[in-house]
């Protein structure tokens, strides 16, 4: 499928099935932590990428086949979903083929642009990312398309939420020496309490970012952490999900995986390992497909990753 990946477990979702709507890196960030590699089609105009019926067609296949095993659809992927312009009829078409809930992985920088809280009003839950409380920090970790203005965003997350019945939960991508001092901490906050959101999710980047030098935050950050959102009853420092696969066919399923997320290669062995093949053949197989040029291996945090070649 082309459109379609999943479902795989997911830290926020559960288990969760992907509908990916956009080519490779479309994006109008360029986060220094994004994990699918540098956004070659930067843009801040809304389009649909590829054929709405197409997606639709895979839409309705993979829902078929997965609904009993899933808790949700998530509209998710290579870049930013909300840059697709019919974004409504697929959320539409998807509630159509399932009654499980969907969601919606958003950068939030469209949350103002009223198209765009139309069609998200068709979805059950929006999970948007802010990672700064001013603009200089957004520019610095989201470098954002020069269209975007910070407190605009911010705006549009306010009067999305207000008008908004679903489920609205924020992430907070916390990098070491940018975003995690008192003092940022302190202003992201000012800005959350305005939103007003119904969960917050801390994370930090551990898989491999695109820009080398970004760092996890000290575990000290922890501490004041919690005394600054010490409020917030629902706020959660989720652990990362594991993957599983459906296909026997183990280069089809690794190259899926890798496209959207890279992963430790621990992970892919006990991953496919519980899918009937052996570490031997599961190395061998990575062997093959960085001799091929098509992934690589990259050593991150002591720990070795397993990226597509291109990022
Ligand atoms: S992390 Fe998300 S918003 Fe940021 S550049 Fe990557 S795809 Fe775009």
């Amino acid at each position: 499928m082309k459109y379609i990946y999943g479902p795989v477990p997911s830290r926020r979702l559960g288990n969760s099935l992907g509908i990916d709507p956009l080519p490779s890196k479309t994006c109008n960030y360029q986060c220094i932590y994004c994990q699918l590699g540098k956004t070659t089609n930067f843009t801040n105009i809304r389009k649909n990428f590829f054929p709405k019926e197409e997606i639709i067609l895979e839409m309705e296949k993979a829902i078929e086949l997965h609904d009993n095993s899933i808790d949700y659809i998530t509209f998710v992927g290579s870049g930013e979903p909300t840059l697709y312009k019919d974004l409504k009829d697929l959320l539409i078409k998807a509630k159509e083929f399932s009654k499980k809930p969907i969601a919606v992985i958003t950068n939030g920088s469209l949350l103002n642009n009223k198209e765009v809280q139309d069609a998200l009003m068709h979805s059950d839950l929006v999970l948007p990312s802010l990672d700064a409380g001013n603009e200089q920090i957004f520019i610095r970790i989201n470098r954002p398309h020069p269209s975007i203005n910070f407190e605009d965003m911010i705006d549009g997350f306010i009067n999305f939420r207000n008008i908004f019945y679903g489920k609205f939960w924020i992430e907070v991508m916390l990098i070491r020496g940018v975003n995690d001092s008192k003092k940022e901490l302190l202003k992201i906050k000012e800005k959350i309490d305005l939103i007003n959101p119904n969960r917050i999710d801390i994370n930090v980047p551990i898989r491999p970012p695109v820009e080398k030098w970004v760092k996890i935050p000290d575990k000290e950050t922890l501490s004041f952490l919690n005394k600054i959102f010490v409020d917030y009853k629902n706020i959660n420092f989720p652990e990362e999900g594991k993957f599983s696969i459906y296909s026997s066919d183990l280069e089809t399923e690794l190259l899926s995986i890798l496209e959207r997320h890279p992963m430790r290669q621990d992970q892919i062995i006990k991953t496919f390992s519980s899918a009937k093949f052996t570490e031997d053949e599961i190395i061998t197989q990575l062997e093959q497909l960085k001799s091929l040029k098509k992934i690589k291996d990259i050593l991150y945090n002591n720990q070795i990753f397993w990226i597509l070649e291109i990022n």
